[in-house]
This record gives structure tokens, C-alpha cells and sequence, in this order.
């Protein structure tokens, strides 16, 4: 295996650092926070306002979303991508989003800081080798049918390009449970840390698909080692154009913040006294 994951694995160089704008994904704690689609401006500029005032440091919102359904809403496209950057503009948060086809790639990296890859695209390899090409910051989930060799392999499809700056992304996986929306493996952030270098970020939202389960995923999360979350947050879920029923609300997400921090401190005290 370890052929096949030359540039992704651990023993290649030490944790990586990604850089978007002020953040040091690696370093610093990542907390990418927004609405699952961007709707309008208005929509898209409370969330980010609030989610800013709580303390995430990126704002998150789809401008092509992959839905099951045809006759889902799909996304604004290039409106979505406008609003994306004005919301940059008004609050200086970098903003990630994802992208579907190769084809768009290149021009969607001029409004947005990360792109993001979504489960579904996980073997798209043309995508893939297309954002490797592109040298853009990238946070790839994890399919829902990945093993993590696998996910590994897809990462490096984009570290072979040339694109260093990969961040990876646990979404949850299918499994026979159908309480929780997937199942979240928390065993991937020790088990990516042994195996690769790329930073790790979890996205609870997707993983259990209930808000009552995210904080205490987060919080586990964070314990053990991952470099960061994805939430999804909206002020008015019940009318939300995609994922309604597994956004946070602004509030529990500013109650939510303060925690992950806080044990996030305590861990790296920890680190810090095992000498
Ligand atoms: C999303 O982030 O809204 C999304 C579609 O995620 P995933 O690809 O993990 O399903
Ligand atoms: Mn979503």
C-alpha cells in the first residue's frame, strides 16, 4: 500500500500546515462554520456574521450542491459564488466551497479560498488531478463508501499534481444504522494521523445529521486530535433550501464554541508537559 500513498503518508514529511489567509489549518484550530447552500445575501450574510461573532474563522456555503434529486435545489452557481465573496468582504472570514465539475475549478478558485471536494467526488479522479493542477487549498471528505486507503489514494491524486495543500475531511461512511444520517468514524482522526501528514477536520453536521449529537461529536473529536470542524449553521432551519433538519442554530453553535476551545487548550497543555 505504502506505494500507492508516496506523497500523502505520514513517514514523508512531518504535519503539514495549510495556510488560508490568517489560518494555519495544522496549527491553529480550524472551525468552518455556514449555511449547507447559500440562498441570498442577506441569508448568507447573517449566518456568516453570526458564526464569525461565535469564533469560527471560515465561512462555508454551497454554490453547487450535489443533491440526490434532480428536482432539489441545486445552488446559486456564479450568484452563490458573488455572495461568497462579498461576505469576505464584509467580514474578512476566507470561505470555502465546493465544486462538482472539473471545468469549473479554475474559475471558481477566483472567488472562494478553499475548495472543497464533496463526498460524492471522492473518485472523481478528473476533478481530483484538476484541483491538484489548479494549486488551490482543497479540504477533501471522506466517501461514503471510503476506506481511508482509499481517501488517502485520492489525496494523493491532487498532492501529485503539485497542490501540497490538502486538508482532509471525515463525513461519515454508510453503515446498517439509520438513527444517525451516517455514521461518523472518529477512529479516522488517530488512525489519519498515523498514516499521513494532511491535516484532519471533522464535519459532525454529516456525520450524525441531528444537532442534538454534534456537540458531543465535536468535543470527541477535538480529544481525539483532529485539527478542526464543519458545521453547518443556519438562523432559520425549517426554511434552509438544503439539509433543514441538521443545522445548528446560531446560538447553540456560540454555546458550542467556547467548549471546543476550551478543550482544545487542554489538550495542548498536555502535549506541552509530555515533553
Ligand atoms: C456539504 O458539505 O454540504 C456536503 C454536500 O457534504 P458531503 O459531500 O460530505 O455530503
Ligand atoms: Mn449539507
Amino acid at each position: 500500500m505504502k506505494e500507492h500513498i508516496r506523497l500523502a503518508s505520514r513517514e514523508s514529511k512531518g504535519k503539514s500546515i495549510i495556510r488560508i489567509g490568517e489560518v494555519a489549518i495544522g496549527q491553529d484550530l480550524a472551525i468552518i462554520a455556514g449555511p449547507c447552500s447559500i440562498e441570498s445575501p442577506e441569508q448568507a450574510l447573517t449566518i456568516a456574521r453570526a458564526v464569525k461573532a461565535a469564533g469560527a474563522n471560515l465561512f462555508r456555503g454551497g454554490a453547487f450542491k450535489p443533491r440526490s434529486s434532480p428536482y432539489s435545489f441545486q445552488g446559486l452557481g456564479l450568484e452563490g459564488l458573488k455572495i461568497l465573496e462579498m461576505v469576505r468582504k464584509e467580514t474578512g472570514l476566507p470561505t470555502v466551497t465546493e465544486v462538482l465539475d472539473p471545468r469549473d475549478v479554475c474559475w471558481v478558485s477566483e472567488f472562494v479560498d478553499l475548495l472543497q471536494i464533496g463526498a460524492r467526488n471522492v473518485q472523481n479522479f478528473s476533478l481530483l488531478k484538476e484541483v491538484g493542477r489548479a494549486g488551490k487549498p482543497v479540504i477533501l471528505k471522506r466517501g461514503m463508501y471510503s476506506t481511508l486507503l482509499e481517501w488517502l489514494q485520492s489525496a494523493e491524486y491532487i498532492l501529485k499534481e503539485g497542490n501540497p495543500h490538502v486538508v482532509l475531511c471525515e463525513r461519515g461512511i454508510r453503515t446498517m444504522e439509520t438513527y444517525t444520517r451516517n455514521t461518523l468514524d472518529l477512529s479516522a482522526v488517530p488512525a489519519l494521523n498515523e498514516l499521513s501528514h494532511l491535516p484532519v477536520v471533522i464535519d459532525p453536521t454529516h456525520g450524525t445529521g441531528r444537532p442534538s449529537l454534534i456537540p458531543a461529536m465535536c468535543l470527541a473529536a477535538i480529544a481525539a486530535g483532529a485539527d478542526g470542524i464543519m458545521l453547518e449553521v443556519h438562523h432559520n432551519p425549517a426554511e434552509a433550501l438544503s439539509d433543514k433538519d441538521q443545522a445548528l442554530l446560531p446560538d447553540q453553535f456560540a454555546r458550542l464554541v467556547p467548549k471546543i476551545k476550551t478543550l482544545r487548550e487542554m489538550i495542548e497543555s498536555w502535549s506541552g508537559t509530555e515533553g
